[in-house]
């Protein structure tokens, strides 16, 4: 199952920019929901843009 290949390589240890603002986003972060903990995306503290874990804007 294709699953088990995304939280194998949830932990990313490149650093990601904000794709609407370009502010760096910490590498330690809380998750801020199961979708976050499922596919290890981020919310820009900056601007509240949501990411999935490549740093690619998410609609939810
Ligand atoms: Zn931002």
């Amino acid at each position: 199952m294709s699953i088990f290949k995304h939280l194998k390589f949830k932990v990313n240890f490149k650093k990601k920019y904000c794709p609407k603002c370009n502010e760096e986003q910490p590498k330690i972060r809380k998750p801020k929901g199961w979708q976050e903990i499922l596919w290890g995306g981020n919310t820009c503290r900056n601007c509240g843009c949501k990411m999935d874990r490549l740093g690619n804007e998410r609609e939810k």
